[in-house]
């Protein structure tokens, strides 16, 4: 029998013996680096001379791996073989679909560790997050399976005398699959596999900083029983691939997470009818954040600054999620501030895959520049109360960084930055609390941090992000716990890991019978 789902544990790394599994693991990828990775059409592998080339970005010089560069020619064989697998996967049953990824999660879930270290090296994740994000896309399997398995059955209509009404859900076809390089292996692994057990093919471009963690999903899949052809796993250069996938007449939805620039783009491609394009796509697009944390005069203030800088420097901002703007009523505004500059300075830099540190290198040399612009900006705008630093000679490091007293409209407040900078507003009341957390075009995570049940009630309604929390930071959420998705410019509202989700890769269907 399946067990109910439950999300994944964490690995406690205060554990001796949990610190040297990893280790051990980090040991076994660092002896698999620098190898040649093949695109996948049609269950074939298929090496270009043309490669992306995976950095370590903690140790540029270390190449992580280099994977094969799909063309145009590619896309089109990947359809070819998306369309002829549609023919079989549509007609498993629900139930015989779930079973690959309960089988891809249990395989995942053996090697754990393994599949961190490659994302500690891949992505640059620190222990805790690379284990986190490795936890996620194994609740995703477990979750989408048995979601899918229940809306096999369908939903209840009303019947009348001699007539029989049935409402059910059909997939839809091939689709294209194009993540974020920032959860490497969990949104990767939740945006192929959830419309993958709906019955739909996938053709999956990963991010070109990350495209070694995704190949090795691929791996599992095929070893957890996926047929050939169900994904088509074809890295490569967006500006040569991305408009073709997006554009292609057999796109039947495409999946994209990642910035509001291309997820835009994409959404108003999606929209233009190709030549022979039978069906309108379907859009889902997850994009970026400028999320805040408010904090009123009856906080408990160690509570504040404590979900502000994790929420602000896990994983060196680099989610969307990521707190980049705490505004604070003016009465505890100096305290909270303190507290937190006192909290960053026990924060440790350094390589994830030598030590556990609690952050590490950002991702590549262009968010590296644009970061430190931003720092550059942030003193102009506002008052640099800790760090600023940027080393670049090793890995692509930024120390947190905070700044204070910025004007609510201060580019810094209002643009997504994805590094470890956050910026700090005063305001006098809840109104005015509320007004700057509303006043950036995104709407994707914010956190309260209050006493007041007023201040909460009010916030449930008009504070304006898909997903809010109360007295915690504004990451981390857990699939199935809080299912993720932002409104406004942050995107379509997905709501990935939730009872939602799947039926955006899904056609229902009404079938009524007269007797
Ligand atoms: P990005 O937009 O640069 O790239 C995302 C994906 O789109 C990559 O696979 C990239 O190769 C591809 N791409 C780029 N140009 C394309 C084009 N013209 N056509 C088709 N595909 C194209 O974003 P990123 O730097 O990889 O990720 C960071 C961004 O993702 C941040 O803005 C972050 O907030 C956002 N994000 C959002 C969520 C969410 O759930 N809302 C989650 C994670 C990350």
């Amino acid at each position: 029998m399946v067990l109910p789902f439950k999300h994944e544990p964490f690995t406690d790394f205060t554990v001796e013996e949990n610190r040297k599994d990893y280790q051990a693991a980090l040991a076994k990828v660092k002896g698999e680096l620098g190898k040649d990775y093949p695109l996948v059409i049609n269950g074939e592998k298929i090496y270009t001379d043309d490669k992306l080339v995976s950095v370590n970005p903690s140790n540029k010089k270390e190449v992580v791996g280099q994977v094969s560069k799909a063309t145009q020619q590619h896309i089109e064989e990947a359809f070819s073989s998306s369309k002829e697998a549609f023919k079989e996967w549509k007609t498993w049953s629900a139930e015989d679909r779930a079973r690959v990824l309960y089988r891809a999660a249990a395989i995942v879930r053996r090697r754990k560790h393994e599949f961190s270290a490659w994302l500690s090296y891949d992505a640059g994740k620190p222990w805790d997050q690379a284990d986190g994000d490795t936890a996620e896309g194994i609740d995703f399997l477990e979750y989408y399976a048995r979601h899918m398995v229940e809306l096999e059955q369908g939903k209840p209509l009303t019947d009348r005398p001699n007539e029989d009404n049935k409402y059910f859900y059909q997939p839809m076809g091939p689709g294209v699959v194009i993540p974020p390089w920032n959860f490497a292996f969990a949104i990767v692994c939740g945006t192929t596999v959830a419309p993958i057990v709906a019955g739909n093919p996938v053709l999956l471009k990963p991010s070109e900083n990350t495209p070694v963690i995704a190949y090795k999903l691929v791996e599992v899949l095929e070893e957890a029983g996926l047929p050939k052809g169900v994904l088509n796993f074809v890295p490569g250069d967006p500006a040569e691939i991305g408009d073709y996938l997006v554009d292609h007449k057999d796109t039947h939805f495409i999946n994209f997470t990642g910035s509001r620039a291309t997820g835009v783009r994409i959404f108003e491609r999606a929209t233009k009818i190709q030549d022979g394009q039978t069906h309108l796509k379907r859009v889902v697009a997850e994009m970026g954040g400028k999320d805040t944390i408010i904090v009123d005069e009856s906080a408990d203030l160690d509570l504040a600054a404590e979900s502000i800088v994790h929420s602000a420097f896990g994983f060196s901002g680099q989610k969307c999620s990521a707190c980049s703007r705490a505004v604070i009523h003016e009465s505890v505004y100096d305290e909270v501030i303190k507290k937190s500059v006192e909290l960053t300075k026990t924060l440790t830099v350094g390589n994830p895959t030598e030590d556990n540190v609690y952050m590490a290198s950002v991702v590549n040399q262009k968010q590296f520049d644009k970061i430190k612009d931003y720092i550059e900006v942030g003193k102009q705008e506002g008052e640099l109360v800790f760090g600023g630093e940027t080393d670049d000679s090793k890995g692509f490091f930024v120390h947190p960084t905070i700044f204070k007293d910025l004007d609510p409209q201060a580019r810094i407040m209002q643009e997504e930055i994805f590094g470890p900078v956050v910026a700090f507003a005063k305001a006098k009341d809840f109104d005015e609390l509320l007004d700057i957390a509303n006043n950036t075009e995104y709407g994707l995570t914010g956190a309260v941090i209050s006493n007041n049940r007023e201040n909460l009630n009010r916030a449930q309604t008009e504070f304006l992000v898909g997903n809010l929390y109360f007295n915690r930071g504004c990451t981390a959420a857990i699939v199935g716990y809080q299912p993720f998705g932002g409104f406004k410019m942050s995107g379509t509202d997905s709501k990935a890991g939730g009872p939602d989700y799947l039926q955006h890769f899904l056609n229902a269907k009404v079938v009524t019978e007269r007797f």
